[in-house]
Protein backbone atom coordinates (compact mmCIF):
# COMPACT_ATOMS: atom_id res chain seq x y z
CA UNK A 1 0.00 0.00 0.00
CA UNK A 2 0.96 3.50 -0.84
CA UNK A 3 0.47 4.67 2.28
CA UNK A 4 3.00 7.79 3.68
CA UNK A 5 2.31 6.66 7.23
CA UNK A 6 2.90 3.30 6.76
CA UNK A 7 6.55 3.67 5.05
CA UNK A 8 7.06 6.05 8.52
CA UNK A 9 6.13 3.16 10.48
CA UNK A 10 8.22 0.21 8.89
CA UNK A 11 11.04 3.28 8.44
CA UNK A 12 11.12 3.23 4.60
CA UNK A 13 10.73 6.94 5.37
CA UNK A 14 12.63 8.67 8.14
CA UNK A 15 11.19 10.33 11.17
CA UNK A 16 11.77 11.64 14.38
CA UNK A 17 10.18 9.10 17.30
CA UNK A 18 8.41 10.45 20.12
CA UNK A 19 7.06 7.41 21.23
CA UNK A 20 6.11 3.82 20.17
CA UNK A 21 4.81 0.50 21.30
CA UNK A 22 2.98 -2.72 20.16
CA UNK A 23 -0.05 -0.53 18.42
CA UNK A 24 0.73 2.96 18.55
CA UNK A 25 3.77 5.27 16.43
CA UNK A 26 4.44 8.58 17.62
CA UNK A 27 7.12 11.23 15.83
CA UNK A 28 7.09 15.25 15.49
CA UNK A 29 5.28 16.64 12.70
CA UNK A 30 7.49 17.84 9.54
CA UNK A 31 5.98 21.18 9.68
CA UNK A 32 5.16 21.90 13.32
CA UNK A 33 2.43 24.61 14.00
CA UNK A 34 2.82 24.83 17.58
CA UNK A 35 6.12 24.45 20.00
CA UNK A 36 5.38 20.95 20.74
CA UNK A 37 3.60 19.39 17.82
CA UNK A 38 3.43 15.20 17.35
CA UNK A 39 1.69 12.71 15.51
CA UNK A 40 0.17 9.93 17.32
CA UNK A 41 -0.76 7.31 14.84
CA UNK A 42 -2.37 3.76 14.95
CA UNK A 43 0.19 0.93 13.97
CA UNK A 44 -2.26 -0.59 11.77
CA UNK A 45 -3.64 1.40 8.48
CA UNK A 46 -7.06 2.80 9.33
CA UNK A 47 -7.89 5.61 6.44
CA UNK A 48 -9.63 8.00 8.67
CA UNK A 49 -11.85 8.71 11.48
CA UNK A 50 -14.82 7.46 8.97
CA UNK A 51 -13.34 4.06 8.96
CA UNK A 52 -13.40 3.96 12.56
CA UNK A 53 -15.68 0.27 13.39
CA UNK A 54 -16.53 -1.97 16.50
CA UNK A 55 -13.80 -4.08 15.34
CA UNK A 56 -11.24 -1.36 14.75
CA UNK A 57 -11.83 0.91 17.44
CA UNK A 58 -9.42 -0.36 20.14
CA UNK A 59 -6.85 0.90 18.15
CA UNK A 60 -7.94 4.31 18.47
CA UNK A 61 -8.24 3.36 22.46
CA UNK A 62 -4.52 1.99 22.46
CA UNK A 63 -3.59 5.73 20.49
CA UNK A 64 -5.57 7.25 23.14
CA UNK A 65 -3.78 5.58 26.24
CA UNK A 66 -0.73 6.64 24.90
CA UNK A 67 -1.44 10.46 24.55
CA UNK A 68 -0.65 11.03 28.71
CA UNK A 69 2.55 9.34 28.21
CA UNK A 70 3.88 11.66 24.77
CA UNK A 71 2.74 14.53 26.68
CA UNK A 72 4.66 13.23 29.52
CA UNK A 73 7.73 13.03 27.24
CA UNK A 74 6.93 16.19 26.03
CA UNK A 75 7.09 18.12 29.20
CA UNK A 76 3.43 19.36 28.46
CA UNK A 77 0.03 18.46 30.51
CA UNK A 78 -2.16 20.93 28.35
CA UNK A 79 -2.57 20.06 24.99
CA UNK A 80 -4.91 20.05 22.17
CA UNK A 81 -5.75 16.24 20.42
CA UNK A 82 -7.01 17.19 16.61
CA UNK A 83 -8.23 15.05 13.88
CA UNK A 84 -8.49 16.30 10.93
CA UNK A 85 -11.35 13.94 8.88
CA UNK A 86 -11.46 14.56 4.89
CA UNK A 87 -10.70 16.86 2.60
CA UNK A 88 -12.87 20.60 3.92
CA UNK A 89 -11.45 19.63 7.35
CA UNK A 90 -7.54 19.50 5.75
CA UNK A 91 -6.72 15.82 6.02
CA UNK A 92 -4.08 15.24 3.86
CA UNK A 93 -2.27 11.90 4.47
CA UNK A 94 -5.35 9.30 4.29
CA UNK A 95 -3.85 6.80 7.47
CA UNK A 96 -6.06 8.12 10.89
CA UNK A 97 -3.77 10.55 12.84
CA UNK A 98 -4.00 12.78 15.56
CA UNK A 99 -2.26 15.87 16.31
CA UNK A 100 -0.97 16.47 19.51
CA UNK A 101 -0.51 20.57 20.13
CA UNK A 102 1.20 21.70 23.06
CA UNK A 103 3.54 24.07 24.34
CA UNK A 104 1.78 27.68 23.91
CA UNK A 105 -1.42 29.02 25.00
CA UNK A 106 -4.10 28.27 22.24
CA UNK A 107 -7.61 30.40 21.41
CA UNK A 108 -10.60 28.56 20.85
CA UNK A 109 -13.35 29.73 18.52
CA UNK A 110 -14.67 30.33 15.15
CA UNK A 111 -10.73 31.93 14.58
CA UNK A 112 -9.34 28.51 15.48
CA UNK A 113 -10.93 26.94 12.14
CA UNK A 114 -8.45 28.31 10.14
CA UNK A 115 -11.41 28.86 7.85
CA UNK A 116 -10.24 29.20 3.89
CA UNK A 117 -13.91 30.27 2.80
CA UNK A 118 -17.31 31.48 4.15
P1 LIG B 1 -3.34 16.21 8.01
O1 LIG B 1 -3.26 17.47 7.20
O2 LIG B 1 -4.27 16.26 9.17
O3 LIG B 1 -3.59 15.01 7.10
O4 LIG B 1 -1.92 16.02 8.67
C1 LIG B 1 -0.84 15.47 8.00
C2 LIG B 1 0.37 16.01 8.69
O5 LIG B 1 1.47 15.20 8.30
C3 LIG B 1 0.71 17.45 8.34
O6 LIG B 1 0.69 18.25 9.52
C4 LIG B 1 2.12 17.35 7.75
O7 LIG B 1 2.96 18.42 8.12
C5 LIG B 1 2.60 16.02 8.30
N1 LIG B 1 3.61 15.34 7.50
C6 LIG B 1 3.60 15.14 6.16
N2 LIG B 1 4.68 14.42 5.79
C7 LIG B 1 5.39 14.17 6.93
C8 LIG B 1 6.60 13.49 7.22
N3 LIG B 1 7.34 12.90 6.25
N4 LIG B 1 7.04 13.45 8.51
C9 LIG B 1 6.33 14.05 9.48
N5 LIG B 1 5.16 14.69 9.28
C10 LIG B 1 4.70 14.77 8.02
ZN1 LIG C 1 -1.07 3.70 6.33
Amino acid sequence: MDCLFCKIINGEIPSTKVYEDEFVYSFKDIAPIAPVHDLVIPKTHVCSANDITAENADLVAKVFEAVPKIAEIEGIKSYRIINNCGDDAGQTVKHLHFHLLGGVKMGWGKESLGKTEE
